[in-house]
């Protein structure tokens, strides 16, 4: 569904990504991990070309984001969840939906409103659909902000530390919507420093420091019997 191909980003002489080669299959569940810092975001906001690349290639179903052609298309098969939800403020939740597909993918009101509805289902907040954002909990936005990723119906969901801007006994309602998705088979690329959820969810870990890759494999097997010494040192300090 994915490949990065030695990805290289600098920030002017900054070296912030280097030699970076991962891959995502269809129905897999990637995560990163790594200290703040090492290059996390950057990997995902390359992703959705929301940075411009140094050297390498990003192929999104096999399609080279470099081919000017078919980007557009390939990049509405991606869909991003952020740390601070990014809602639109000044909007319903129902409008936060229905005017991004209109917007995103010209889809006509009544159907724009059919799909918004039947994702604030999956995530539990058809109850709040008339209500504006500054009305809801963090765990609420942040849930609201993955039905809108979801209403895209993106080929990959990637989510940038979900839960890192909300109060503790809010995480546990963002991660479940997560682990819902994954019952449902959507492939997922996620930021997360939550290590037992990491764990527990990913089909493989990438483990980044100051822009490289130090080990990728396995999730289990990163967690209890990493190669790197430094990936043992890593989850010592935070697991
Ligand atoms: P992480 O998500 O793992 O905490 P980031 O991808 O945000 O790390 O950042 C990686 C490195 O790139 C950091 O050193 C950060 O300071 C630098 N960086 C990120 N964005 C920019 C930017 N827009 N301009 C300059 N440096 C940046
Ligand atoms: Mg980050």
């Amino acid at each position: 569904m994915i490949e990065v191909k030695n990805l290289k980003k600098q920030f002017g002489k900054n070296v912030v990504l280097d030699n970076i080669n991962l891959e995502i299959k269809k129905g897999e569940v990637v995560s990163l991990i790594g200290p703040s810092g090492s290059g996390k975001s950057t990997i995902l906001r390359s992703i959705i070309d929301l940075e411009t690349i140094t050297s390498g290639d990003i192929l999104i179903e096999g399609n080279n984001l470099k081919d000017k052609k078919i980007k557009k298309e390939m990049l509405l098969k991606t869909g991003m969840v952020f740390q601070t939800f990014n809602l639109f403020p000044h909007m319903s939740v129902r409008n936060n939906i229905v005017k991004t597909l209109e917007l995103v993918k010209k889809l006509d009101k009544k159907e724009a409103n059919k799909i918004a509805e039947e994702t604030l289902e999956v995530v539990g907040l058809i109850d709040k659909i008339d209500n504006f954002p500054s009305e809801l909990s963090g765990g609420q936005k942040q849930r609201v902000a993955i039905a809108r990723a979801l209403s895209l119906r993106p080929d990959i969901l990637l989510f940038d530390e979900p839960t890192s801007a909300l109060d503790p006994e809010l995480v546990k309602e963002v991660l479940d919507i997560i682990r819902k998705l994954k019952n449902d088979k959507i492939t997922m690329l996620i930021v997360s420093h939550e290590m037992n959820f990491v764990k527990e969810i990913s089909d493989k870990v990438v483990v980044l420091e100051k822009g490289e890759i130090l080990e990728k494999g396995d999730s289990k097997k990163i967690f209890e019997n990493p190669d790197s010494q430094r990936v043992k040192e890593f989850l010592n300090t935070i697991y």
